[in-house]
């Protein structure tokens, strides 16, 4: 049996929003009998786009992350509530009942993603149901693929199996690896949010001028566990990225034709730039 997936790569994204303002467009206003009751205009990102800046200059970088409902197998949602008013499609969708789940509000509380928001007005749990009304109209991807203009996002509906082979061929993963809930949304490139990087640049003399150093080779370590190379690009610069936040003291050692290696030690905390690591000229005949 063929199911509905999502694909979002962090690397793809720009963050121009389409996708949320796509559903915006598509619930606020609408009511869609079966699927789901209209979106209040403010406070409810039933597909969010969220943004984090990493580093500061002159290394620096920003990432966003697709956030909205992760259609899980294994819904805590679905246990939470009572009169069937959270049920999982034989299409792998999670679609809340607007007119079962009125009043239950631990539904909202269930959600370990924090992906369903409390409609005061109308006393109901909400979130984004993969645009299920859409779908079953014939519909070949939910709207915010549609709006994506980047294919940051991707739509599949493909067999578990088949699902399972694209994840490990295209190193997807899902939002929160430790959980147990088998979500069908897949993220690409997670660690450009969710980890940090280290970042240098490398400096030497030319004609007794101070200039970049190319193809300057770069080591990280962390006590005897070489973590990775690099090695600098026209202007100096190197890149460790995928790091683990807070994870301990580490030593980047440089090496280049005609300069003097040069350690320099550091505790990782977050994303940051080395700063400007001089090497010193060897001295002829050595
Ligand atoms: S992400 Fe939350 S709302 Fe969506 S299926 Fe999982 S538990 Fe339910
Ligand atoms: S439409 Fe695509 S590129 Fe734009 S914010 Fe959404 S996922 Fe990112």
């Amino acid at each position: 049996m063929k199911k509905w997936n999502l694909v979002f790569d962090v690397a793809l994204c720009t963050g121009c929003q389409n996708c949320v303002l796509a559903v915006k467009d598509e619930y606020v206003g609408n009511t869609f009998a079966g699927y789901s009751a209209e979106m209040p205009r403010h406070g409810h990102p039933w597909v969010d786009i969220r943004e984090r800046e990493r580093g500061r200059f002159p290394a620096v970088d920003i990432a966003h992350l697709f956030h909205a409902c992760q259609h899980c197998d294994d819904a805590p949602c679905m246990r939470a509530a009572q009169n069937n008013a959270v049920t999982k499609r034989s299409d792998g969708i999670v679609v809340i009942d607007p007119d079962r789940a009125k009043g239950q509000k631990q539904i909202v509380d269930a959600c370990p993603y924090g992906a369903v928001y409390w409609n005061e007005a109308l006393s109901l749990p909400q979130h984004w149901n993969f645009d299920a009304h859409l779908i079953d109209a014939g519909w070949p991807a939910p709207r915010p693929v549609q709006a994506c203009p980047t294919g940051a996002l991707r739509a599949l509906k493909v067999e578990d199996e088949e699902m399972r082979r694209i994840a490990q061929s295209e190193g997807l993963e899902p939002l929160e690896p430790d959980t147990a809930h088998r979500t069908r949304v897949y993220y690409r490139n997670l660690t450009r949010y969710t980890r940090v990087f280290v970042a240098g640049t490398v400096i030497g003399e030319e004609a007794g001028l101070e200039a970049c150093v190319a193809h300057a080779q770069v080591q990280l370590t962390r006590g005897s566990e070489t973590i990775g190379k690099a090695s600098s690009d026209a202007f100096g610069d190197f890149r460790f990225d995928a790091l683990e936040p807070a994870s301990g003291r580490y030593r980047v050692e440089v090496t280049a034709d005609g300069y003097s290696g040069k350690a320099l030690d550091f505790q990782l905390m977050d994303s940051h730039w080395l700063g400007e690591i001089r090497l010193a000229l060897q001295e002829s005949g050595k």
